[in-house]
């Protein structure tokens, strides 16, 4: 009996000192991430989202996501932002003045969240719908004082070691004006460079440069088809080889400019399909345990307001207000290890310093 009591009184002081383990000053430990997949929607506005599930018929991978925040987007210089300060805000931490990259207001070049993982030796990539120069990804590799230096931004790619990029924008690569080729370059610094949708299915390589079309990839309605889900599901097959963890960043460019031509069949075909390679990511991150996944926007796009919808039909209409961006703050979610500090009103920097604690980076 007596040694029973002992084992039981020596089992609870092990449980206790377990749980102990867990808390900081009383405060409960955060169950940290190994890995960060960041989840961009350009453009894409709560009033997007709920567009897509209403066509969808109130079903959508994004809204499975346990936790949600709303996330201020405005800039430096404007209480509206452009997505080059609102990606550099995302990636960086710090806010800009619109049109800038990867820089402060003053000009003076931020390290990226990507660029971060790369030195700690996480694998990095990125996945997007839109050529891989344009200002969202290139918040995350490039400093440049304008979004419009797109061959600058292409060469950035190569002062980085980021282990897998797929998106659009060949020509930046190897039609630019220097008439340096990059694609050169690349091949020479270990990269597989493929520039087919098949040959990316098939790809083997550990490092892979995905320049899938000359400029923009098409929109959903002409094609593109599943390049999205695709890259994601490959860049992950790369990353996660790697022990020490990865970033990938996944944007779902299009959405944005659905807002801009103010078409709402444009917005939700491609947030529907965002939310795809969304559930690509949630997938593989429910099976590795070690992901923490984070969905959110850059800004909203159109002033979209959700005046006419049928779940069961799939329908979804409504107005749009401007055929710019409009300031309103826009959702994030997340689900994963470290998502519960994912909470409240925040801003757009916030969603940066987080991962970089929660990474330890
Ligand atoms: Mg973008
Ligand atoms: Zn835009």
């Amino acid at each position: 009996m007596k040694r029973i009591t002992s084992f039981l009184i020596l089992s609870l002081m092990l449980a206790f000192a377990a749980d102990a383990q867990k808390t900081t000053n009383g405060k409960p430990a955060v169950d940290l991430p190994k890995n960060i997949i960041l989840m961009i929607g350009d453009g894409m506005g709560l009033a997007e989202v709920y567009a897509a599930y209403t066509a969808n018929h109130q079903q959508l991978n994004i809204t499975q996501c346990d936790q949600v925040a709303l996330v201020t987007t405005f800039s430096a210089d404007n209480y509206i932002t452009d997505s080059g300060a609102s990606g550099t805000a995302l990636a960086c931490g710090s806010k800009t003045t619109n049109g800038k990259i990867g820089m402060d207001p003053d000009g003076k070049p931020l390290t990226s969240i990507l660029k971060l993982a790369e030195k700690k030796g996480l694998s990095t990539g990125m996945a997007t719908t839109c050529d891989i120069t344009h200002a969202t990804p290139a918040a995350f590799i490039a400093s440049v004082k304008s979004r419009k230096d797109k061959y600058d931004i292409a060469l950035q790619f190569l002062d980085t070691d980021i282990d897998v990029f797929i998106g659009g924008g060949l020509n930046n690569f190897n039609k630019r004006p220097d008439s340096v080729n990059l694609t050169d370059s690349l091949k020479s610094r270990g990269y597989e460079v493929i520039t087919t949708l098949d040959n990316l299915k098939n790809a083997q390589s550990r490092k892979i440069a995905g320049l899938l079309y000359p400029a923009h990839p098409p929109k959903m309605s002409d094609g593109r088809g599943e390049m999205l889900p695709v890259a994601v599901e490959k860049a992950l097959d790369i990353l996660s080889k790697n022990n020490d963890g990865f970033f990938l960043m996944v944007e779902g460019s299009q959405i944005d400019w659905g807002g801009h031509d103010n078409n709402i069949d444009y917005i939700i075909s491609e947030t529907l399909d965002f939310d795809k390679a969304v559930k690509a990511a949630l997938n593989f991150a429910r099976d590795n345990g070690e992901t923490l996944v984070i969905i959110t926007a850059d800004h909203e796009t159109g002033g979209l307001a959700n005046l006419e919808g049928d779940f069961t039909l799939g329908t979804a209409g409504g107005k749009f207000t401007t055929t710019d961006h409009s300031a309103i703050p826009v959702p994030l979610y997340a689900t994963g290890p470290g998502s519960k500090e994912f909470k409240g009103f925040i801003d757009n920097t916030d969603v940066f310093k987080i991962m970089k604690r929660l990474l330890d980076l």
